[in-house]
């Protein structure tokens, strides 16, 4: 079995569930205790916050002690079903897509704490977005990091999809007008403006983005976090969605050595899809978030 890297340590934890039940004929009252115990202990391992856990750990006994013998499926397989189906639950159950507007320029603003991959993010769903057959424009709104406009500029040169620029003298919601002026002049689908991202939350950050999200009145505000953040992904994209609204998120590093608290957390606590997700530095790493096949990677 190829194990995914993130979920590593996730899957054998799992596997010692299973394994407790491996000798027995049905699944009873009793001999699950155990498996849930493991089960439990898996996911707190892998940084799923403990609301979570807890109610996941409870669905999964509720179900679990409702199922009877099925003839021919031992019960080590029947648990293995019943916490796959609820991890697919749990990640958001069906693939949460892109809105598009109806007329006009879809906007997508990008938001999201310094470091994460925004930036880089912003140029993959570019050339994503490119492949589906759409014209795209940039907007680069982070005038705090002069170097993030010309890091923004060098990779629209990559996927070949332009750019918009203002210096770093104007408001972001300035900039993020002109740029959607520029976009519908020029018959453009998809704007994507990448906005300022800062160390921690501040409400001067906040502040900008409300600004921003007014001027543009976006179809998607997608918060970008790293995978690596653990449960605190899910508090961010909580606070950020409490603070401006967003439609969902994008969750970047999943090649990273995650335990993969993030991605099992994210919906359940803040309630807002993971739509997409980044699995490398590449530009071609980005792609739709399944949660049915992440709940399979998991499961080994
Ligand atoms: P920003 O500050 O949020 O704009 O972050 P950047 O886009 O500049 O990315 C920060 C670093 O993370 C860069 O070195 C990127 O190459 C890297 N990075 C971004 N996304 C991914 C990803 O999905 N996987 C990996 N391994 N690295 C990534």
């Amino acid at each position: 079995i190829v194990r995914a890297e993130m979920f590593g340590q996730l899957t054998s934890s799992l596997e010692a569930a299973w394994t407790k039940l491996r000798k027995e004929d049905v699944l009873t009252k009793d001999n699950f205790v155990e498996p849930m115990r493991e089960i439990r202990r898996a996911l707190l391992e892998a940084d799923v916050s403990l609301p979570v856990v807890r109610r996941f750990v409870q669905s999964v006994s509720d179900q679990a002690v409702g199922v009877g013998l099925i003839r021919g499926v031992r019960p080590d397989q029947q648990l293995v079903k019943i916490v796959h189906d609820e991890l697919v639950k749990l990640m958001g159950g069906e693939v949460s897509e892109l809105v598009f507007a109806k007329s006009g320029p879809t906007v997508i603003l990008l938001a999201g704490l310094q470091g994460v991959g925004k930036t880089t993010v912003c140029a993959k769903l570019a050339l994503y977005l490119k492949k589906q057959g759409r014209s795209c424009m940039m907007v680069a709104a982070d005038v705090y990091r002069p170097a993030a406009i010309d890091q923004l500029s060098i990779l629209g040169e990559q996927v070949d999809v332009p750019v918009y620029t203002a210096g770093t003298a104007i408001k972001p919601s300035e900039i993020a007008r002109q740029g959607l002026k520029e976009a519908k002049q020029k018959n453009i689908d998809v704007v994507i403006v990448d906005t300022a991202g800062r160390l921690q939350i501040d409400k001067a950050m906040m502040d900008e983005l409300k600004e921003v999200k007014q001027t543009l009145d976006p179809t998607e505000v997608l918060l970008v976090v790293d995978a690596m953040t653990g449960q605190e992904a899910a508090a961010l994209v909580t606070t950020f969605n409490i603070e401006i609204g967003i439609t969902g998120t994008i969750l970047t590093k999943l090649d990273g050595d995650s335990r993969g608290g993030a991605a099992l957390s994210v919906k359940e606590v803040s309630g807002k899809p993971i739509k997409l997700v980044g699995r490398g530095e590449r530009m071609e790493d980005l792609e739709p978030f399944y949660p049915d096949r992440m709940a399979g990677r998991i499961l080994g």
